[in-house]
């Protein structure tokens, strides 16, 4: 469809630009309360740990944004005290904030134990923005790094770094200008890099 994608290697970069989702909080855990209609809460902070023998539960608690009751979420289920990392063991019985972000986050977690994670206000992009080197007509190499391991369609954070529309965005990307290690239209939830390419130094090669 696009008869002068540009074919350049991207080697040839003039700058390099970071841009930081940054984390804003935690994602609220979805799943019914047993007291009221809410179905958002929000973790504690605290795990519970409990021994029968040689089987250990763990769970991390969670409470309700509307009613507050405390309800909890399996992390361990009747597993052998030996099987159990030690140190691990420790994070969750000196309720570390570490393993609380890690658990929050954790999107396998939140499958097996039957619940929701909603990312809603999470994060925002960071950037030095707008980003002007489109109009100055240099290659940039842009790092997205993720504080918080949100999954964002990667269009959604082009159009808010580069400040473009979605058309703008996928004509940059239709165009080859626009490098991506993965596709515009899925999910990143980790750090990649992308390069913007200036246009093209010949006129004569595009028809403008
Ligand atoms: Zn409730």
């Amino acid at each position: 469809m696009n008869e002068s994608r540009d074919t350049r290697a991207p080697a040839d970069v003039d700058r390099k630009a970071l841009w930081v989702v940054r984390e804003l909080g935690l994602p609220a855990v979805v799943k019914a309360c047993v007291s009221c209609r809410s179905t958002r809460h929000h973790p504690t902070g605290k795990f519970r740990v409990n021994a029968s023998g040689k089987l250990l539960d763990v769970w991390m608690l969670i409470c309700c944004e509307l009613c507050g009751r405390t309800s909890k979420i399996p992390v361990h289920e009747r597993v052998h005290v030996r099987s159990l990392d030690h140190e691990r063991l420790l994070m969750f019985e000196d309720n570390a904030p570490a393993m609380v972000r890690a658990l929050a986050t954790d999107t396998a977690l939140a499958g097996k134990a039957g619940h929701r994670l909603d990312w809603n206000g999470t994060w925002d992009l960071e950037t030095d923005s707008p980003f002007h080197d489109l109009e100055r007509g240099a290659s940039v190499e842009v790092v997205v790094r993720f504080e918080l391991p949100v999954p964002v369609r990667v269009e959604k954070l082009l159009t808010t770094g580069l400040g473009l529309s979605r058309s703008a965005v996928a004509d940059l990307v239709d165009s080859g200008r626009v490098r991506l290690p993965l596709a515009v239209g899925a999910r990143a939830r980790e750090d990649f890099t992308f390069v913007v390419l200036a246009p093209p130094d010949h006129p004569d090669e595009t028809v403008r």
